[in-house]
């Protein structure tokens, strides 16, 4: 039971809320504030950027003050990972987060772990903090990657002990404990650093566009000066374009090789510090970037399904999705027609060696006692101990899984009916309260799960509930 929790502060990460939650609570060990804190029966490795699950009662207090979709866009760090991603992918991280559930990880566009990452922090804001709140804690700006001044203070970020890791042992590390009461600030003397770091953060705190279906690569093409591109406007001059580029970013500031400019351009990577270097150099401003205008000339392809657009009067985003899907395909018939051979035949006596272990795990995960588990391909691969994306390769172990796994409504619907369950086998009188806390759903989540439940007499009790809470 938590009697007490503190407040959180202006752009404190929520681990940091927590730690300081952990170092009050006068428990010895971490693990007490763990079973307090995360629901999970395991000890849990406490998320430093992201969520973890929750019990009700710290759910509660952590969404007190504001709405958990709040407490996730302002106090962890998935705005700095989702924002540039396509449409579908964005949404489904952003649902991951909130509700926790499925490989949200893998959604997001994550920086490579080539070198350790340590929480940081700013000398001068720590000591601010320590005059204005007697305390100091992590803050969210010094942890955006990549980025290593503080542009209030123009001066460098430091590392603290703490290692950003999930190989590190659990537990809970507040600022005030590891950040040094005193610690000479190194100050920054390059400009333009402290300039497009303003710039990022300030993108940073914008909220996510979840509507915009325009990719970040044609955005960015469309906003290249004439001089980089030629007469049609359709074909850059990248050697031009990466020769300017470093100059503009010079040797103190992390820059991408022209490949992976060449990839964001075209839609293949969404990495937010590098695409946010492009729009920089391009003049776009925190404003555009952060709402992309959907009137951008469009080229190629694109102007086609436009034409086709417009000639049968048919939404753009249909046209192109029908479009995608079909040179999807007939490049997809492409490649198997040219696969043959001894690699094919391995693959085939693979996919039926697999099968029936396939059909033992999909059962043990799909008919699991107690609370709902959802089935995604990446679960099965992971309990067969296959590399990740081996199982494309499997037809029949793919299409067996496949017709298991739900979306997401008719999963939240499982859960409700799990929910159901536990409060009647407990005895506790049924309410949408209770089913929010046991479940992590938000109201919304029920409402547009509601039609999937199979249990008719549950359906009509939640639909009585969901109309009350109307009326
Ligand atoms: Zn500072």
């Amino acid at each position: 039971m938590i009697a007490f929790f503190p407040e959180i502060y202006p752009d404190e990460l929520l681990y940091s809320q927590i730690a300081r939650y952990h170092s009050r609570s006068g428990y010895a060990r971490y693990t007490y504030t763990s079973s307090d804190i995360y629901n999970n029966e395991k000890l849990v490795h406490p998320s430093i950027e992201f969520v973890n699950r929750y019990t009700a009662d710290a759910m509660e207090w952590i969404s007190k003050d504001k709405p958990w979709e709040e407490v996730t866009a302002e106090h962890t760090m998935y705005p700095a990972y989702i924002r540039f991603l396509p449409k579908q992918r964005r949404v489904d991280a952003v649902n991951g987060i909130l509700t926790c559930e499925g490989n949200w990880k893998n959604l997001m566009c994550l920086p490579l772990q080539k070198e350790k990452r340590y929480i940081r922090y700013c000398p001068i804001c720590a000591k601010e903090d320590r005059k204005i709140y007697g305390e100091t804690y992590w803050h969210r700006d010094h942890q955006i990657p990549r980025i290593n001044v503080c542009p209030k203070h123009r001066c460098y970020l430091e590392n603290s002990i703490i290692e950003n890791s999930s190989k590190t042992s659990p537990g809970l590390y507040d600022a005030e404990g590891y950040v040094p009461q005193e610690s000479e600030p190194c100050i920054c003397q390059n400009e333009r650093k402290l300039a497009f770091t303003e710039y990022v953060i300030n993108v940073f705190h914008h909220p996510i566009d979840l509507c915009n279906t325009l990719s970040i690569g044609k955005f960015l093409h469309s906003h290249l000066s004439k001089g980089y591109l030629n007469e049609s406007g359709l074909v850059r001059n990248i050697s031009k374009l990466y020769k300017d580029y470093l100059a503009f970013y010079g040797n103190e500031i992390p820059t991408m090789p022209q490949s992976y400019m060449q990839k964001i351009f075209n839609g293949y990577i969404y990495d937010n510090y590098f695409v946010l270097q492009l729009a920089y150099f391009e003049d776009v401003t925190v404003q555009e970037i952060t709402n992309l205008s959907d009137t951008v000339p469009l080229f190629g392809i694109d102007s086609l399904y436009k034409e086709l657009s417009d000639k049968y009067n048919i939404d753009f985003c249909i046209v192109k999705e029908i479009g995608d899907t079909a040179l999807k395909h007939s490049y997809n018939q492409n490649r198997v027609a040219k696969k043959s051979g001894v690699r094919e035949a391995l693959y085939n006596e693979l996919d039926e060696k697999y099968l029936s272990q396939v059909k033992d795990i999909v059962e043990e995960i799909v008919n699991k006692q107690g609370r709902p588990e959802k089935l995604s391909l990446s679960k099965v691969t992971k309990a067969l101990n296959l590399p990740q994306k081996q199982i494309n390769k499997l037809p029949k172990c793919k299409a067996y899984i496949e017709q298991y796994i739900e979306t997401q409504p008719q999963f939240w619907a499982r859960q409700v009916e799990w929910a159901y369950k536990e409060m009647q086998n407990n005895d506790n009188p049924i309410n949408l309260t209770r089913i929010m806390k046991l479940t992590n759903m938000r109201l919304k989540d029920i409402r547009c799960c509601s039609s999937y439940i199979k249990n008719e007499k549950v359906k009509l009790i939640i639909d009585e509930l969901l109309f009350c809470k109307v009326y």
